[in-house]
Order: structure tokens, then C-alpha cells, then sequence
């Protein structure tokens, strides 16, 4: 049984040895917007919504039918920080969502250390993770950083804090996948940092264990399902879909076509540091071994097409866009670069904005749907890239799910413009398959990957068709259009050097 807790709803997913869907339920949760760039959420709603649907799910399957649960695996929203007490459970203040920006300037202050956080946590400075968010909750709220210390207060990411109602307040742990989107977490040695708590005043003591993302975590107490469930696995959601995709081998990246897009690359027991603007992070522990990957985010990949239809109304369903572009032959020399928020990796300029190019009097609507859609496979390939250069490793192809990746237009161009075969599994739910596959390994279910591998099928294989000239022109169309967009001229690599010169700063104040 998977408990998929994502940004928008709680999910539940019942997958049986194949890794065939037995049965589903969903609930939708509210997220807050008190003001411009914060978004919160009820820690309450987050577990009461997760509760409702495993036990709808479980209802579906007919009378006892928690007692055929082998075990429950948790994937959830990454970074998203919950504090709540000790003693009753309570939290002290809303989960602070991992899109909320209100640390920024935080943030900006803390340049100075981004050489050494990179290198402890491999990731970015940036008000995403968990860090600066926890700070902020222990600066603002009253009285927490002294609760904290004398041992009252518990820190958790999504996982940490549904475990923690799961039990009954008996476990308190979390996952190195889910430990290492914290930006305190040293990825290395595999401790939390104690010069970065340090420096954000987090008392050690609020921290929960980190444990193998397969491997026994505790029990549910009965009052949920009625019996004692065993919970075998945890990962953070990006790294549970490439779990859940079997890219288990160094090499394999998969890519989650949602609102946003999530690359993964398989490192193995590399920790790859990037030069590129990608993040290095935890795919999961497993066996005691520790799989690294690099990843790298895009802002707007289905969001880019909601907003041709909500706020262009250029189409009524996002399933349209396919056959517009396949209406005609090319984008008419037209990129749309969707830098709504800014531009994420391998770019990293938050101050850029969208913009439309190559117009001409003879660009129709189709032309600029098209371009939408291709928009999504050229971010795409700017992070393959980046990729292939940090790693070193020739990549092989790309395993692709998410939303969008039921259009077939875009993943034909996304073949041709990358110049490698993608494949779409038969169950694009991966992410929590991810997790039901680490808890079955986790529970002794499963005797090994190899057993998981066996379930994975194809849905539809592309290969590329595109001639190079036509590749080339397309992507330096791309990197042109891009290049009108960025505010930030420097490279990457500048910015890390820069970074690397500077000392400690006190920000809290
Ligand atoms: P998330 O999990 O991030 O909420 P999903 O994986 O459910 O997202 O994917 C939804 C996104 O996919 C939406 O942004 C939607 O615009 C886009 N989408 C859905 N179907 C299609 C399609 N056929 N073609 C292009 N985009 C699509």
C-alpha cells in the first residue's frame, strides 16, 4: 500500500505482486496563500486527507482487507517542513510548502556559504529546502527555538510527520532521500551537519532518525486499520518515481512531465557534484548502500500548457495541444520560453521572465501551442545535457511519466531533439510504485530489484526520426530565445567560484 502525499492531495494506491493497480483513492487538499510568494498548509489536513483515502482504498478492496497489506510505503511532497510538540502531537504553525519563497532574502544573505553547502548537502542555497524554513518557524513563532532546545519540539518533511501519526507518535524518523532535500544534511557523511544547524540555530535533538528508504520503520497502530500494519519504505517523491521506474542502474535518468519537470540520473554510489547547475542528491539507501543521483528541475513543464488555456484560452483540454501540433509541420520558427517564475536548472536566473519569439504575420494559434509543447522537451534536453557533462556517463535514453507524457506529439520531439530513445512504461503512476516497490523489498515481499525489474513493461517505445541539421537549427533557435530571456549573463560555474570566495554571515537577526 502506497500513501503518495503530494502538494495537491492525498493519494492511496493498493498495487498488488505485479505491480498492477488494485485499487485507488484520492482526496484534494487546500493550499494557502497568506501572502504573495508563501504557501502553507494544514499539517491536520495533510494527515486526516492521508488517513481517509488509505482506509476508502482499503474499503474498496472489500471486508479486511488490511489483513492482505503486506506493508505500507510513504512517498511525499520533499522539503515541505512541519514542527509540532512532543508531547500532544500538535504542530505549532502551518507545514511551509516547499514552493513558498518567503526565506529569500534569507537566502540572498547566505551566499557566502554556498561552496560549503553544496559541498556538504549538494544542493543549492535556496529558500525550496527545509532549512531556512525550519529557522524561520523557530525564529518567528514564540518561544519555539527555546521549546526546541529543552527537547519539546520535533522537526519532520511530509514522511517524518505522517510516520509520526501512523504510529502514534512512536517513530520519529526519516529516510536519506528525504534527509538529504533538508539542505542540513550532509550527504557525505551521512549526518546532519552540525556546523549548519549551527549557523541556523536547529537544536540536533528536533531531528528525526534517518534510516535505509527500504527497511523496517515500525508499525500503524491498530486504530487505523485496524491492525498493525508493518511500514517498510520511504522516499521523497522524485526519487521514489525513478525507484518506481526500476532505473537502477547508474546511467538510467527518468523524467516526470507534471506541472513542474523532474529529472533524475542514476549515479550509483557516485556523488557526482555538479558544475551545471544541477542538484546532487539521495535516490534512495537500500541494503545499507547509499545510490546518489543528480537532478535537475523544471519550473514550468504542464503549467506552461494550463496557462495556454486558462489564461490564453487557446485550447479547452490540455489533451488538444496534440493534435494542433501535429496540424503542422514545425513551430513556424516560433519558441515559447516559459520563464514565468524564472528559469530553473541547468539556467538558475530567478529574474527572468517568459516570452514568445520568432513571431511573423503568418504565426497562427497552432504555431504557438506547438511551441508550448516543444518548450517542455527543450528544457528537457538543457538538463540531459547537464547531465551528461557532470556525469560523464553517455546517457542511453530517457523513462518518462507524469501527466503529459500521455501526449504522443510530445514525446516523439522530446525523442528527435534529444537524439535518444524514450520509453513510457505501461503504469505511469510511478511514484508510488516507488514506494510500494521499496516497502515490498523492505518487507521481504520482494527478494530483490531484479524481482521489481520483472514487473517493468513498456507502454510505447520513440525513437528519434529527425535529421541532425534539423536538430541543430532547432536547438540553437532554443538557446537563442533563451538567451533574450536571462537576466543573469555569468555561468554557473562563476557563480560557484564567487560563492566559494565568501565567509560566514549572521542572518537571523
Ligand atoms: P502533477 O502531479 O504535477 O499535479 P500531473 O502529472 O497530474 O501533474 O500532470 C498534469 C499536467 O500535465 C498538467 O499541467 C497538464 O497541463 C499536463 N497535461 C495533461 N495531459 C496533457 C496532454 N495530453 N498534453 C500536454 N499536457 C498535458
Amino acid at each position: 500500500m502506497a500513501l503518495d502525499q503530494g502538494t495537491t492531495s492525498s493519494r492511496c494506491i493498493i498495487f498488488d505482486r505485479a505491480g498492477n493497480i488494485a485499487a485507488m483513492s484520492q482526496k484534494e487538499f487546500k493550499n494557502f496563500y497568506p501572502k504573495a510568494g508563501w504557501v502553507e498548509q494544514d499539517p491536520e489536513e495533510i494527515w486526516s486527507s492521508q488517513l481517509e483515502v488509505a482506509r476508502q482504498a482499503l474499503l474498496s478492496l472489500g471486508e479486511n482487507a488490511a489483513e492482505r497489506i503486506a506493508a505500507i510505503g510513504i512517498t511525499n511532497q520533499r522539503e515541505t517542513t512541519i514542527v509540532w510538540e512532543r508531547q500532544t502531537g500538535k504542530p505549532v504553525y502551518p507545514a511551509i510548502v516547499w514552493q513558498c519563497r518567503r526565506t529569500a532574502g534569507f537566502c540572498e544573505k547566505m551566499q557566502d556559504w554556498q561552496g560549503r553547502i553544496q559541498k556538504k548537502t549538494g544542493l543549492r542555497i535556496d529558500p525550496y529546502f527545509s532549512a531556512t524554513k525550519l529557522a524561520w518557524i523557530l525564529d518567528q513563532v514564540e518561544g519555539a527555538r527555546e521549546r526546541a532546545e529543552r527537547g519539546e519540539l520535533l522537526f519532520g518533511t511530509v514522511d517524518t510527520w505522517l510516520l509520526w501519526n501512523l504510529s502514534g507518535g512512536k517513530i520519529h524518523a526519516t529516510d536519506y532521500s528525504n534527509a538529504s532535500r533538508t539542505m542540513m544534511y550532509n550527504i557525505h557523511t551521512l549526518t546532519w551537519d552540525e556546523e549548519i544547524l549551527e549557523y541556523l540555530g536547529i537544536p540536533l535533538q528536533m531531528l528525526p532518525g534517518v534510516q535505509d528508504s527500504s527497511g523496517f520503520f515500525g508499525e500503524t497502530e491498530k486504530a487505523c486499520f485496524g491492525r498493525k500494519i508493518p511500514i517498510t519504505g520511504v522516499a521523497g517523491d522524485q526519487q521514489s518515481s525513478l525507484f518506481g521506474q526500476c532505473c537502477f542502474q547508474p546511467g538510467e535518468v527518468k523524467n516526470t512531465y507534471g506541472t513542474g519537470g523532474f529529472l533524475l540520473m542514476n549515479t550509483g554510489e557516485r556523488c557526482v557534484d555538479s558544475k551545471n547547475g544541477l542538484l546532487t542528491t539521495i535516490a534512495w539507501g537500500l541494503g545499507g548502500k547509499i545510490t546518489y543521483a543528480l537532478e535537475g528541475s523544471i519550473f514550468m513543464a504542464g503549467a506552461t500548457i494550463q496557462w495556454l488555456r486558462d489564461k490564453l484560452g487557446l485550447i479547452s483540454h490540455a489533451a488538444e495541444t496534440e493534435r494542433a501540433a501535429l496540424s503542422i509541420p514545425d513551430a513556424g520558427g516560433v519558441y515559447l520560453v516559459p520563464a514565468f517564475t524564472g528559469l530553473g536548472a541547468p539556467y538558475w536566473d530567478s529574474h527572468a521572465r517568459g516570452a514568445i519569439v520568432g513571431l511573423t504575420q503568418g504565426t497562427e494559434k497552432t504555431h504557438i501551442i506547438r511551441a508550448a509543447l516543444e518548450s517542455l522537451a527543450y528544457q528537457t534536453v538543457a538538463v540531459m545535457h547537464a547531465m551528461r557533462e557532470d556525469s560523464g556517463v553517455e546517457l542511453k535514453g530517457l523513462k518518462v511519466d507524469g501527466g503529459a507524457c500521455a501526449n504522443d506529439f510530445l514525446l516523439q520531439f522530446q525523442s528527435d531533439i534529444l537524439d535518444l530513445p524514450l520509453v513510457r512504461p505501461n503504469c505511469i503512476e510511478t511514484t508510488a510504485l516507488g514506494a510500494a516497490y521499496l516497502a515490498g523489498l523492505g518487507a521481504g515481499y520482494y527478494k530483490s530489484r531484479e524481482d521489481i525489474a520483472a514487473n517493468w513493461q513498456p507502454d510505447r517505445e520513440f525513437t528519434p526520426q529527425m535529421l541532425p541539421g534539423e536538430r541543430e537549427k532547432h536547438l540553437k533557435g532554443w538557446e537563442e530565445a533563451v538567451r533574450r530571456v536571462r537576466t543573469e549573463k555569468e555561468t554557473c560555474g562563476e557563480q560557484q567560484r564567487s560563492a566559494d570566495r565568501g565567509g560566514k554571515h549572521a542572518f537571523l537577526t
